[in-house]
């Protein structure tokens, strides 16, 4: 019968010879490759990245890890309006508002403010819909890689670990997300 290819090949099984037979040429090959391999990767040039020591740099307006800003008062700007959770495709934000109470205003810029505020990193698709949803601009996608983690709880970020800190060393700056967005919204 005529092969339907030229790719088909005839196996011939021939005897094994005594060096292959007792496998030991072929293990030194094998070891041989893989040390090979340690020697350039320890060595020489390599495109291994030792994560999370050494990090590849990203792009500024690199989608990760959420900051929940505050004003130059160091008032919150989140006026838990729901708006980036309505926006969210992957219903990763919930949150919980509660109204500002009489001397508080050096807390929370607004008269509404999230008591709670959570985003479930494991649902959360980085789109930076929220960001572009919020009309307070309290909401902004950073640079910052979430961490891995074994424990699918600790995924859940809250308040504590979104919102800036009120001091000018610990404010996360997003001035190169602010520029980029600027520059894609049309001009009137
Ligand atoms: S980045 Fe996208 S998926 Fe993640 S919380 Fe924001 S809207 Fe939801
Ligand atoms: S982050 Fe922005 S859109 Fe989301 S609840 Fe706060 S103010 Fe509204």
């Amino acid at each position: 019968m005529q092969p339907l290819t030229t790719r088909s090949k005839l196996v011939v099984h021939k005897e094994m010879t005594f060096w292959e037979r007792i496998y030991l040429p072929a293990i030194f090959k094998g070891m041989w490759t893989t040390l090979k391999h340690f020697l350039k990767v320890t060595f020489g040039k390599s495109n291994t990245v030792r994560y999370p020591e050494v990090k590849r740099p990203v792009a500024p307006v690199w989608r990760g890890w959420h900051v929940l800003k505050r004003d130059d008062q160091g008032r919150e700007r989140c006026t838990a309006c729901g708006l980036c959770a309505v926006a969210c495709p992957a219903e990763a934000i919930t949150m919980t508002a509660a109204e500002r109470e009489k001397g508080e205003e050096t807390l929370y810029r607004e008269e509404k403010y999230a008591a709670v505020y959570e985003i479930n990193m494991l649902r959360c698709i980085f789109c930076g819909l929220c960001e572009e949803a919020c009309p307070k601009e309290a909401i902004f996608l950073t640079d910052r890689i979430v961490p891995s983690d074994y424990v699918r709880q600790n995924f859940i970020f809250g308040k504590d670990l979104l919102v800036e800190g009120a001091t000018s060393e610990t404010r996360i700056d997003v001035s190169k997300r602010q520029k980029h967005i600027t520059e894609k919204q049309p001009t009137v």
